[in-house]
């Protein structure tokens, strides 16, 4: 049984931007991958940890109602 990728708590540690990556499937495609820049200031190197209940429920309703 595949196990599905953890979704993950990402935050610029330079503007402070943050996003909760939530994987749509356990099959990933390239345009699935968590983001590798800062989408604000373009800073390379993002913290990311695993994402709190919180977080994932809120990922999960905002690409429900996108
Ligand atoms: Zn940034």
């Amino acid at each position: 049984m595949p196990i599905p990728p953890r979704p993950l708590a990402i935050r610029c540690p330079k503007c402070g931007w943050q996003h909760s990556w939530q994987p749509a499937s356990d099959a990933l495609q390239p345009s699935d991958l968590p983001p590798t820049h800062c989408q604000r200031c373009g800073h390379a190197k993002l913290e990311a940890r695993p994402a709190s209940g919180l977080e994932q429920a809120w990922a999960q309703l905002k690409r429900l109602l996108s």
